[in-house]
């Protein structure tokens, strides 16, 4: 670049989505403003990390500014605040990138909650943190430096555009950011050293550098007149030691005189012993919660916790937390939901390491700490990591011990199974050798669970003496399947009945097969067989299949190929009949399901779905009418008509959707 350019004023405009978030950030009436504090703290913090982690591998990364820290400098007399950080600084497209022209995701789904109600205080987990600076200055200017590029400056009072400008007189940062918020008139309160203090305390204890803050001290000193043209030097910051004891010795008789004395210094206001190194039993939950908080962002308390360590052959110690709502971006494939910190020997090393924790543990929080890698690991070597697969195993371990202790407590447990069941079926799906402990989280609504949910043991424990299995049915709502024909025979049996209604369901319970030792069986697939009829009611009941077989074929003509094949059943006692899937095949409800998702590939959805049973109730009224008509003439229309109608209704009591609605309504409307 031509050095004539130096300087050189450049404006861009914010990015659409951006400026509407400054105006709704400007606009809103919103009181609890200090947030604003924690957000560029924490975002300080984030490229302090970045730094360091840099400097494992390469020390001269640190050569420009050795000194790892956050500085707070309030300036009462040009209502400023600065917050400076010697973290990795950015570089002059980083500027332009990340602060203005290049909208997150978390952009419009931020202004979207802030629409639907939500606090402005969530605003870092949407990623979108820095805007925050807005609610309370009204211009902001950034300075920063990074190891690759000269130090530039980035200026903006919103409105629709910021400048960047490369930064040729301005005092030398070495390396890092300064951020100063010119403050809006109202605001002024954030100039306080006391205000600062609590605020640092509040939200950003347990930042892992040095926060300090430009602390003013005034002291009164006694001088003798003689003595005060040089105190006055001093009340305009020029900072000189004056030396008490030799000051008025044997002068008594001088007059003595009393002054202010103003002095500057950088006062630590954080403590950084991490807290996953004190004993659990010394940490409050409030400063669990405040860990917890400025771990995620989240504005409200976490549901549980857990703090550990692991002893002998390999030691690290760790805190996970369980989060009280599912992100809203909980299940976006874009984003990597891994939110296990990894540190080494107290050296934050990254954030997003996949293999601390399976995928469908994704929502838990947390850090872990250990003493056993090596402080320069890659993420190459992480993969192979055999110390990290047993950490990985751990945390899983104490991840389950935790989910059973929310269990313990009904309300809390209802809260986590209503954000997370999801995980815990993914949970089901992926890890087999969890499978089993996974199960015992499972919570379904049930013929006999009325308004709260049940698990698979207390399942079991009602379980009829002579029930050898567990009865599920799949279907879109709790109202869908539970007066479904299917569950007629069991019901009138008194077996209980889990609705399955989560579209994971399908693929968690396909997997999970059994539990207890007892088959999980579908109550609308082929092959239920509730066979503990006495022998005389067996016979019966197969005189009675007999005399129906006639029928049987009859139906089966009629419908061709929309059935496999048409039997006499033995789970409806009210209904007409029913349409079952084949033990492998998909459930009428995994067929919604496929249908729904693009992805499935057609020739495989023809081959799953094509199997369906048609089961015909001997006991049912229409069904007799019908035998009644077909064995006096099996060609008549009626009987065709009826049997498409019986069919077609069949079909929607049985959880299928109808390819061809308008003939079904015809039928209806002309009473067959
Ligand atoms: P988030 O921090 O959640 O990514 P922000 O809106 O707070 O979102 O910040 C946007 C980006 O700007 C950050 O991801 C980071 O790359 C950059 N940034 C912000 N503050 C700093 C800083 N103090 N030092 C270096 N980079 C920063």
């Amino acid at each position: 670049m031509a050095d004539a350019h130096m300087g050189e004023i450049e404006t861009f405009a914010f990015q659409a989505e951006i400026n509407q978030l400054l105006s709704l950030i400007i606009n809103t009436f919103y009181s609890n403003k200090e947030i604003f504090l924690r957000e560029l703290i924490s975002n300080s913090s984030d490229a302090l990390d970045k730094i360091r982690f840099q400097s494992l591998t390469d020390k001269s990364k640190l050569d420009a500014q050795p000194e790892l820290f956050i500085r707070l400098v309030p300036d009462k007399s040009n209502k400023t605040l600065s917050i400076i950080d010697s973290g990795i600084g950015m570089t002059k497209a980083d500027l332009v990138n990340n602060l203005g022209t290049i909208a997150r995701s978390g952009t419009k789904e931020f202004m979207e909650a802030i629409q639907a109600g939500a606090d402005v205080s969530m605003i870092g987990q949407f990623g979108v943190g820095f805007y925050s600076a807005y609610l309370v200055a009204d211009k902001v200017i950034v300075t920063s430096k990074h190891n690759d590029d000269e130090q530039y400056i980035w200026e903006s009072q919103a409105g629709g555009s910021f400048t960047v400008t490369r930064d040729v007189n301005g005092e030398h940062l070495g390396r890092g950011t300064k951020i100063i918020l010119f403050l809006k008139d109202d605001q002024l309160e954030y100039l306080e050293e006391r205000r600062l203090k609590d605020l640092v305390k509040k939200h950003s204890e347990f930042i892992s550098y040095p926060i300090y803050l430009w602390t003013e001290k005034t002291t009164e000193k006694e001088v003798s007149d003689d003595e005060d043209d040089e105190t006055k030097k001093e009340e305009e910051g020029d900072i000189e030691d004056v030396d008490e004891e030799e000051e008025g010795e044997g002068e008594s008789k001088k007059k003595k005189k009393k002054v202010k004395e103003v002095s500057h210094e950088w006062q630590l206001i954080n403590k950084q012993k991490p807290i996953w190194m004190r004993k659990p039993e010394e940490i409050t939950k409030e400063e669990y919660a405040s860990f917890y908080k400025s771990l995620t962002n989240d504005w409200e308390d976490h549901l549980a916790v857990k703090h550990f360590s692991v002893e002998g052959q390999l030691e690290f110690k760790a805190i996970l937390f369980v989060p009280k709502r599912a992100p809203f971006d909980l299940f976006d494939t874009r984003k990597k939901m891994n939110n296990i910190k990894l540190y080494v020997r107290r050296v934050f090393i990254m954030d997003n390491c996949e293999e601390l924790i399976p995928e469908y543990l994704g929502f838990v929080k947390g850090v872990v700490d250990s003493d056993d890698l090596p402080l320069n690991i890659s993420r190459e070597m992480l993969q192979q990591n055999k110390i990290l697969k047993v950490i990985r195993k751990n945390l899983v371990k104490k991840c389950m011990e935790m989910f059973f202790e929310i269990a313990e407590n009904k309300e809390d447990y209802a809260k986590f199974y209503e954000a997370f069941s999801k995980n815990i079926k993914l949970g089901i799906h992926e890890d087999s050798q969890n499978r089993a402990k996974l199960a015992d989280l499972l919570r379904y609504y049930s013929t006999k669970s009325g308004d709260e949910m049940t698990s698979l043991k207390d399942y079991v424990t009602r379980m009829k003496t002579g029930q050898k299995d567990i009865y599920y049915i799949t279907g879109e709502s709790k109202k869908a399947v539970e007066n479904s024909p299917f569950l007629e025979r069991l019901k009138k049996k008194g077996y209980e009945v889990l609705f399955m209604i989560d579209a994971i369901d399908e693929y968690a319970v396909g997997q999970l097969k059994e539990y207890d030792g007892k088959k999980l069986v579908s109550a609308t697939k082929e092959g239920l067989k509730l066979d503990d009829d006495s022998e005389e009611e067996k016979k019966k009941k197969e005189e009675k299949k007999k005399s129906f077989q006639d029928l049987c074929k009859t139906i089966k003509d009629i419908l061709g190929d929309k059935v496999e094949k048409v039997v006499v059943s033995d789970r409806i006692v009210n209904s007409p009949c029913c349409l079952v899937t084949g033990e492998y095949g998909w459930t009428a409800n995994m067929e919604r399901i496929m249908k729904a998702q693009a992805l499935r590939d057609s020739s495989m959805s023809s081959y799953m779905s094509s199997k369906k049973t048609m089961e015909i109730n001997p006991e049912n009224g229409i069904i007799e009418e019908l035998r009644t008509r077909a064995e006096a003439d099996k060609n008549d229309k009626s009987v065709k008509d009826l049997v498409l109608l019986l069919f077609e209704t069949a079909l929607l009591t049985s959880g299928f959707s109808l390819d061809d609605p308008n003939t079904f309504a015809a039928r209806i409307h002309t009473g067959c």
